[in-house]
């Protein structure tokens, strides 16, 4: 099997037959995988099952390209049901930071514009990018949440949902794979850097501030008596429910960038 089935392969594949290690959950129409080479201390992809009743045919869930180029009623179902999904592995993941860290912080979800394995698949990944297997340039900037290639899936959803796309979308594989050499910048305080070790470094610092200044403020929060208990919380029961609570997937995809996707 080529690598690039990989994913399509655990579509086809019963749920109750995927590795314990490898699935998170699945429903009647996804499957919810931990990302083998994770590119974020939490990294989960959520993929349509196969054979998929969402659409009419197999291959238009093959991509988001493929997806958007076909019918827009079944691309808005299998986008919401992915968003659906995407959502109760966040709540996951935030439970485990919570529990691990003592705190929450950002989770993505979206698509790569142009990616590198078959089938349709929604990245959930948590937005520090502290990881081993996050080794080089594309690998960051394809996970930049600013950049352009990463797509949130809400940004998607609103193409879809807008009265003036009613025509075919199409991504524009060129332009969106130049965005991949754009030079190395944190995503957070825009200082450039010229190599990714150093990079990864400063992700690290950032990380540790951002968790400093987390705890500072649930310390004062308790002082001042507003404690919000975020860190004594008690898990959830329904470990996937989806929560209101929770801090906002980032929605900034620019308008120059929408546009670029209907060239
Ligand atoms: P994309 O660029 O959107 O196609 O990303 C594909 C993702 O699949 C990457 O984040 C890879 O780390 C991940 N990946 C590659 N091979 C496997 C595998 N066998 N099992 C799980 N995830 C994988």
């Amino acid at each position: 099997m080529s690598w690039m089935k990989a994913l399509e392969n655990y579509a086809r594949t019963a749920p109750e037959e995927l590795p314990k290690d490898i699935l998170l959950s699945s429903t009647e129409h996804t499957v919810t995988v931990k990302d083998a080479y994770p590119k974020a201390m939490y990294h989960y992809l959520v993929l349509p099952r196969l054979p998929s009743s969402l659409v009419s045919s197999s291959s238009r869930i093959s991509s988001l390209q493929s997806l958007l180029s076909g019918d827009k009623e079944d691309a808005l179902r299998v986008v919401k049901i992915l968003g659906d999904d995407a959502e109760l592995a966040k709540s996951h993941i935030l439970e485990e930071m919570r529990k691990k860290h003592g705190f929450e912080w950002d989770v993505n979800i979206g698509f790569h514009a142009v990616p590198s394995m078959d089938h349709l698949h929604t990245h959930v990944i948590s937005s520090d990018l502290i990881s081993p297997a996050l080794k080089n340039k594309k690998h960051y900037n394809s996970f930049h949440p600013t950049l352009g290639f990463f797509l949130h899936l809400n940004d998607v959803l609103e193409w879809l949902t807008e009265e003036k796309l009613a025509g075919k979308l199409h991504i524009n594989s060129a332009k969106y794979e130049g965005l991949l050499k754009t030079d190395l910048a944190c995503f957070k305080c825009d200082e450039p850097f010229k190599q990714i070790p150093r990079l990864k470094e400063h992700l690290e610092d950032e990380w540790k501030k951002e968790k400093r200044t987390a705890v500072k403020q649930k310390a004062m929060k308790r002082v001042h008596g507003t404690d919000d208990g975020e860190a004594q919380r008690p898990a959830k029961k329904t470990k996937l429910a989806s929560t209101d609570e929770t801090p906002r997937t980032p929605n900034k995809l620019s308008e120059a960038n929408k546009a670029e996707s209907l060239a």
